[in-house]
């Protein structure tokens, strides 16, 4: 199912969508765009949030079930997750909800992760402006949809063509059928113009090769002593997904889900203090290694899709496309 919002009638959808179910969507705050619960306030559609809309799905805490003990006994009870909506999600970011879903769904699959991910129905916003660091034509996996979504949409000037791609996309536009206007095959041509002059302005060196290659001839040492070992890489990254478990409460309490990091040197130091991982750079070589090697052999995909935010927040002088250190001058 195919139609057509004016610009000056998202408002009214969004309004619509959001009596019915909780929306997230990247809003306009002093420190740019940041996926949020939308009540009204305004939207920055033009610029992809540094926060991945993944944390959603993964947040940074969450209780996985809560015990309490009685005559000996445990029970365990589970929160309930409300149904949500990511509105306006990039295509990159919606390739990483794929990779998730593999790797999370690899038995024994996650009932957490699924639990979270069953319950939110995803809208996908082409690309039609693209950020300066982004490469995800490289990786496939963008700038338009590649992966499955409910609804994907698309900037065509004055307005958007809205496409569901599942039983829920036909629901949301349904919901907001009043609002919305017959698909043409012109709203068809614009679409794939706009796309098309993203495509072609794409970096193509950051293909998946190119980076393994770039991996091998890295001088890590170098590399290890710019990185400040902040961990900003990992968390702003919609494919890292390392997490702790910690139970708090004796008897009764609850277990939680933190997130982790292999870039943070706690990470894989062991008890007594030994850490096969103990310099900033085997830390930061293991990072791209288990994107472009190790999850690879688990997904059939590589565990990056070229959304640039890596480089974004790293304060270090790293190039992270070719894995050198970079002037400092360059960063600033
Ligand atoms: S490694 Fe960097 S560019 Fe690749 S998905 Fe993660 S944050 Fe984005
Ligand atoms: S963001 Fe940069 S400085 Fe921070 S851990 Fe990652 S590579 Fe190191």
């Amino acid at each position: 199912m195919k139609a057509f919002l004016e610009k000056d009638r998202l408002i009214p959808f969004l309004n619509t969508l959001s009596r019915q179910i909780e929306v997230i969507a990247p809003l306009a705050t002093e420190a740019g765009a940041v996926y949020s619960t939308w009540q009204g306030q305004p939207l920055d559609l033009r610029s992809n949030p540094l926060s991945p809309p993944t944390e959603f799905l993964l947040p940074h805490k969450e209780t996985l079930f809560r015990y309490i003990q009685e005559s000996g006994r445990y029970t365990f009870k589970e929160d309930s997750i409300p149904p949500r909506l990511l509105f306006a999600i990039r295509p990159c970011d919606l390739h990483a909800i794929a990779l998730l879903d593999r790797i999370f769904g690899s038995e024994p699959s996650d009932q957490a992760y699924f639990r979270r991910r069953r319950a939110t129905s995803l809208v996908v916003l082409n690309c039609t402006n693209r950020g300066d660091e982004c490469f995800c034509a490289c990786l496939g996996a963008g700038p338009e949809a590649q992966d499955p979504c409910d609804l994907e949409i698309t900037d065509i000037g004055d307005g958007y063509l809205c496409q569901a791609e599942t039983p829920a996309g036909v629901l949301i536009l349904q919901a907001a059928f009043n609002l919305l206007q017959p698909a043409q095959l012109e709203h068809d041509q614009e679409k794939a113009r706009r796309l098309q002059l993203v495509e072609d302005a794409m970096p193509r060196d950051r293909s998946y090769h190119q980076i393994r290659q770039a991996i091998e001839r890295a001088d890590w040492v170098a590399l290890g002593q710019e990185c400040l070992g902040c961990g900003g890489c990992s968390f702003v990254c919609p494919v890292c997904h390392c997490f702790n478990i910690l139970d708090r409460g004796v008897p009764d309490g609850e277990r939680l889900r933190c997130r982790d990091s292999c870039i943070l040197s706690g990470f894989s130091r062991l008890t007594g203090g030994a850490n096969p991982r103990r310099t900033a750079g085997q830390r930061l070589r293991h990072w791209y290694q288990d994107k472009f090697e190790d999850l690879p052999k688990i997904t059939g995909l590589p565990g990056c899709v070229g959304c640039g935010r890596c480089h974004l927040v790293c304060p270090a002088p790293i190039d992270r496309s070719d894995l050198k250190v970079e002037s400092r001058e360059a960063k600033i």
